[in-house]
């Protein structure tokens, strides 16, 4: 028996904690770990702590179980999934802080290791396909079944980006043969866009522009444009992998407003820059192909320095 589900075992009560913005490999990791232990081991505590996420997750099985509130209990074991750093738990931080035991699972390549049990594997496509390596696979619901698959998918472009690999696919498979519904979860939750978030878009690509003799795309949302389509951070997604797929482009980068002083950064590369170390230098994280970050103060500067470490780079 693995380390991991060991620390499960003995554990009554448990808490699992995703990131901020909660995305779909963090809400599918998450809800589908919950959802494994529930049915699997009766009478233990189980609670999700996450942000609000977004409501094309909720047909997600415990989506209506998510804790959105912080709570002074004192959890047995406190896991870490999809989170790079503790201070990606937000609100939760302090809950996490005070299990007695910490698990963390990952796959982050910013990640510097955290816990007491400690699995990050930058290899592996998702937090999600991690959480099928440990559980088993031959014990899940459909149920479980649509959170890791909704995990995979978003994480993976539809398996389609480098991160996906043998395994990732015949994870994939395996989780379809459980029942989950694979057209249903990849056009509800992953290419369906509401009218809102198409005009964002199109302000988006309308403003962007090129750097570094095209091999550089950028465009930022201000908080002004968000006023103007009566949009906010959801209408955002999407938005980077539009950029990216510019003939010529190599490196895109998405910014929006988080309010006065912070815009929230998405970088993306094709193939040969590595976003991550720069999301690092800005104290955020990520991975080789997709990073991100906050900063503080003036966008244009702040560009002006993501820049100048892409072209060294190249
Ligand atoms: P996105 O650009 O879609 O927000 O994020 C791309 C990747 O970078 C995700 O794996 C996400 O977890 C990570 N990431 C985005 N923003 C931050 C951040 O501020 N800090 C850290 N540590 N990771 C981030
Ligand atoms: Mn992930």
């Amino acid at each position: 028996m693995n380390k991991f589900i060991e620390l499960i075992e003995n554990a009554e009560s448990i808490a699992i904690f995703g990131h901020i913005r909660p995305d779909g490999d963090c809400v599918g990791s998450s809800l589908g770990l919950y959802n494994y232990i529930c049915e699997q081991y009766d009478g233990k505590k189980v609670s999700v702590f996450l942000e609000e996420i977004p409501t094309k997750f909720n047909f997600l099985k415990g989506a209506d179980k998510i804790m959105h509130e912080k709570t002074d209990a004192v959890y047995d074991l406190g896991i870490s999934l999809d989170c790079s750093d503790t201070d990606r738990h937000g609100i939760f931080m302090d809950i996490y802080a005070n299990a007695k035991k910490k698990a963390c699972i990952d796959h982050h390549r910013s990640n510097l290791g955290f816990g007491d049990y400690y699995y990050c594997d930058p290899d592996a496509s998702s937090t999600s396909e991690i959480v099928c390596r440990f559980i088993d696979m031959d014990k899940i619901s459909k149920e479980v079944a649509e959170c890791l698959y909704l995990g995979i998918i978003h994480d993976t472009g539809v398996l389609k980006y480098p991160c996906t690999s043998e395994t990732t696919m015949q994870y994939a498979g395996k989780l379809i043969s459980l029942g989950a519904r694979s057209q249903y979860i990849i056009d509800e939750t992953f290419y369906k866009v509401s009218y809102k978030q198409n005009l964002l878009t199109g302000r988006a690509l309308l403003d962007s522009k090129l750097y570094l003799d095209g091999k550089v795309i950028e465009s930022v949302i201000t908080r002004e444009i968000f006023e103007q389509f009566d949009a906010g951070k959801e209408e955002t997604e999407g938005i980077i992998d539009k950029l990216r797929v510019t003939e010529g482009v190599e490196v895109a980068i998405f910014a929006y407003q988080l309010n006065d002083e912070t815009f929230k950064f998405s970088l993306r590369s094709i193939e040969k820059i590595d976003v991550s170390c720069i999301a690092v230098a800005f104290g955020g994280g990520g991975h080789y192909r997709a990073s991100g970050f906050e900063a503080k103060g003036n966008y244009q500067e702040n560009l002006e320095k993501v820049l100048e470490m892409i072209k060294q780079q190249f």
